[in-house]
């Protein structure tokens, strides 16, 4: 019966919009009844007539289908006041909620052609209607209307705030950097980290059009805000495609002492590259080999302190290479010194155990793991809001702060 119901309502927004709207007016009507204040028989007259003719014209569209102008003509037939329009913007609030744009849309384009309101009712219109734009995907109306409304207030920190996340999400980075510079401005807390970032992001784009001195350029203002990891990693590129190796392993040094838990993230980005910096500049390839293997080959003592992340690019570098004995050396002695049973690494040693054919140690290993496989595998997740991945993400999908990328090595 209420699954019934609940289908219904559905169905029916406008059903719903009706009946809030007949709320109201009854409230209204009997608390001017209650607080003694006879009603004038025109006032009584006018809100009965608004009824009807709420009912009539919702009617009228409701059999030709149009729910959009049912909407549109029902706002403009009830007489606005403070009270109905909250209704509204409930209503409206509501249906976005709801994943009904259209209706949400349609409700509040109605509001803002209203000639009767006043201009921060409106204004609330406005954003919300940006809202329902950003909402339901409308990314260009979304960023024209959020621009309109700074025209009016440059200080709205919330739209501010949507409409940089929205023009990181179209890549704009021009435009994003403009805004982000703004909202910086009105909130007075420093954006430079993320400024840092997506400066990177405009020259990694100069870099992918060949554009060596451009990208530097900018990489180099990025630095200015903040040196972030990806800001390094994408230095260490620039010298590999330039083939400046001494560049290069001064840069990748520094790295390994900053920023050690990014190791991975670093040659993995490294290897997205190969396809297209590669084939625009010859020398990226083969300065990229060299520093796998200088990389491979420094020894290390592993201790309490070593990143995971570390030994695990090393592992990879060494398996990519069929060099399963020595990412078996490797991962025995990051083991002999971390034997915590719930590591990613001994996930890593059983996988070279089984490429080694090392049937014994595999059952062992395997036994153990099984044991501690409690939660998801999922391989990356952001330490800022728990979000979980497969795919590397420099910028969280869920909370869309930038490099609180982590990779989950305890399983
Ligand atoms: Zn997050």
């Amino acid at each position: 019966m209420t699954e019934l119901l609940i289908e219904y309502l559905k169905n029916n927004p406008l059903g719903i919009l009706i009946f809030a709207v007949t709320i109201v007016l009854l409230y209204f009507y009997f608390v001017d009844k209650e607080r003694g204040v006879k009603l004038s028989k025109k006032y009584r007259n006018s809100i009965y007539e608004a009824q009807s003719k709420i009912y009539l014209n919702a009617t009228k569209y409701l059999i030709s289908g149009n729910r959009d102008m049912a909407i549109k003509e029902f706002i403009n037939a009830v007489n606005l006041n403070r009270e109905t329009i909250d209704t509204y913007f409930a209503l409206g609030g509501l249906f976005r909620t709801n994943g009904e744009i259209d209706k949400a849309i349609s409700i509040h384009r109605s509001l803002i052609a209203r000639d009767n309101i006043n201009e921060s009712t409106r204004l609330h219109a406005l954003r919300e209607l940006a809202k329902d734009f950003d909402k339901g995907g409308f990314v260009d109306k979304a960023i024209s209307s959020y621009k309109d409304i700074l025209r009016v207030n440059r200080d709205d920190v919330d739209v501010l705030k949507s409409l940089c996340r929205v023009l990181e999400d179209t890549k704009d980075w021009e435009e994003a950097l403009k805004y982000r510079l703004l909202l910086s401005k009105a909130t007075n807390i420093s954006q430079s980290q993320t400024i840092s970032h997506i400066l990177v992001q405009k020259a990694e784009e100069c870099l992918a059009q060949k554009d060596l001195a451009q990208s530097e350029e900018v990489l180099e203002q990025s630095f200015r805000y903040s040196p972030s990891a990806t800001a390094k990693i994408l230095r260490l590129k620039i010298s590999l495609a330039k083939g400046d190796l001494d560049k290069a392993s001064y840069y990748f040094n520094e790295f390994l002492r900053e920023d050690p838990a990014y190791l991975n993230f670093m040659f993995y980005s490294f290897d997205q590259s190969i396809n297209q910096i590669g084939e625009l500049f010859p020398k990226y390839t083969k300065s990229l080999e060299h520093l796998k293997n200088n990389f491979i080959s420094q020894k290390e003592s592993f201790d309490d302190s070593s990143s995971p992340s570390l030994v695990l690019s090393k592992i990879r570098l060494l398996e990519s290479s069929d060099d399963y004995e020595g990412a078996f050396k490797v991962v025995n002695s990051w083991i002999e010194k971390n034997p915590d049973q719930k590591n990613m690494l001994r996930l890593e040693r059983l996988k070279i155990l089984l490429k080694l054919d090392k049937k014994e140690e595999v059952f062992n290993e395997a036994a153990l793991l099984v044991d501690s496989l409690s939660h998801s595998l999922s391989r990356y997740f952001c330490r800022q809001c728990g979000h979980e991945s497969d795919s590397v993400f420099w910028r969280c999908p869920q909370c869309y702060e930038w490099e609180t990328i982590d990779f989950r090595w305890k399983v």
